[in-house]
């Protein structure tokens, strides 16, 4: 017997997709603008690769859109986020202070440094950082000396601290980042999911001293694959740039490179359509918006759950919808998604939290109970900006 919430569940989508044809993806990417004509422009001239004019405006457009003095494109997100750890002084050996509810490149790419994530809590409602907490645990493990901090219990070196804008609301940022410049931990923003999302007022990406952007399949644009990282340092401009180009010195035809850097430069056939994709963001923003609401006007009916809404500090891209069961409810999760699924409406659950992923299953943390609680009960459904 479908239990009676799920029945509700489903009656929802009923209304607010009464004429949409099933299935119903959970995030369409939409090519409605000049994808094509800059995707023949590339071909008709030969400049698929890694030279050509649309690498240099995409960045230039995000820097107009996101209002950060510097955008960087790069291969993918994961890759942004590690050259983003390097370049504010992660080594081998070091630890960075992680979400465990998040997608699992923001953990991926500590790794990737040779750094070890050390995982941090979640906070019920925007599903960011909880800083009140992260506060008391940093005060029991954490030694600042000569503006290094290092984690007491294990010895090493915390070198960083990345927040994540979950699903595309922003987190508390001015208080992460307080207390990040209190223990002298390096701030990183993984904006992968916020693009178009602002922190009383402000774009996200321009509170850190790095950010990092994705541009996947699944994102509110696409280049195919992709990323960016954001900086307002000119300095730390110029090395990403160095550091995801093989830190090749300009000159018309001899390879000199400097630096055992790498090639995480992204194509230009990819940064066409990136520069396609963000001429109609901000109809994409508006409709996607225009989707929450409706869903926003038809949840708000149900008592057994809760639909996730911007917190009051910003204002979110509303990446991927979401609701949240009711505690009394979470074993009720994985009939929900089966059901939804049945009737073609594609959900899924949150992430499976990153401490309790094998590898990194031996990992620091602080207690989690938080996230490992969310994580039973949250269900993401369609949010395509054309639904
Ligand atoms: C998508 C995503 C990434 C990584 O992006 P890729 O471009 O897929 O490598 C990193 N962090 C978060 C939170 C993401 O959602």
């Amino acid at each position: 017997m479908t239990s009676v919430l799920t029945q509700e569940i489903l009656g929802v989508f009923d209304k607010v997709f009464p004429n949409v044809k099933r299935p119903i993806p959970l995030h369409e990417p939409i090519f409605k603008g000049k994808e094509w004509d800059y995707l023949k422009e590339c071909l008709d001239t030969g400049y698929v690769s890694s030279v050509g004019k649309f690498v240099d405006k995409f960045e230039r457009d995000l820097e107009a859109f996101t209002g950060s003095k510097h955008a960087i494109a790069c291969v993918n997100g994961t890759a942004a986020l590690q050259v983003a750890y390097q370049l504010v002084g992660v080594k081998a050996g070091d630890e960075v202070l992680v979400p465990t509810l998040t997608f699992v490149g923001t953990a991926n790419a500590v790794s990737h440094c040779g750094a070890i994530p050390h995982f941090i809590d979640s906070e019920e409602f925007t599903f960011g950082l909880d800083a009140k907490r992260l506060q008391t645990y940093l005060e029991d493990i954490a030694l600042v000396k000569n503006g290094i901090c290092t984690n007491k219990k294990t010895g090493r070196r915390i070198a960083a601290l990345v927040g994540v804008h979950i699903f595309g609301h922003p987190f508390s940022v001015d208080e992460v980042s307080q207390l990040c410049e209190r223990f002298h931990i390096p701030f990183v923003e993984d904006c992968a999911e916020a693009l178009g999302s602002y922190y009383k007022g402000k774009h996200t990406g321009n509170f850190a001293k790095v950010s990092t952007l994705s541009f996947n399949g699944n994102k509110v644009l696409t280049t195919g694959g992709g990323g960016a990282l954001l900086t307002n340092d000119s300095e730390l401009a110029k090395r990403a740039k160095h550091l995801t180009t093989t830190a090749k010195r300009a000159h018309a035809w001899e390879f000199m490179h400097d630096y055992v850097a790498y090639n995480f430069r992204l194509p230009n056939i990819n940064a066409a359509l990136g520069v396609a994709q963000l001429e109609q963001l901000v109809g994409n923003l508006r409709n996607k918006r225009a989707l929450s609401e409706r869903y926003k006007g038809a949840f708000q009916k149900l008592s057994g759950l809760k639909f996730v809404e911007e917190p009051s500090h910003g204002k979110s891209n509303y990446w991927l919808n979401a609701i949240v069961l009711n505690k009394e409810h979470s074993h009720l999760r994985d009939e929900v998604l089966e059901q939804l699924h049945e009737k073609g409406i594609q959900a899924r659950p949150a992430w499976v939290a990153m401490h309790q992923l094998p590898m990194y299953g031996e990992n620091p943390r602080m207690d989690l109970h938080v996230a490992e609680d969310l994580v039973k009960r949250i269900v993401n459904i369609p949010s395509s900006a054309n639904l």
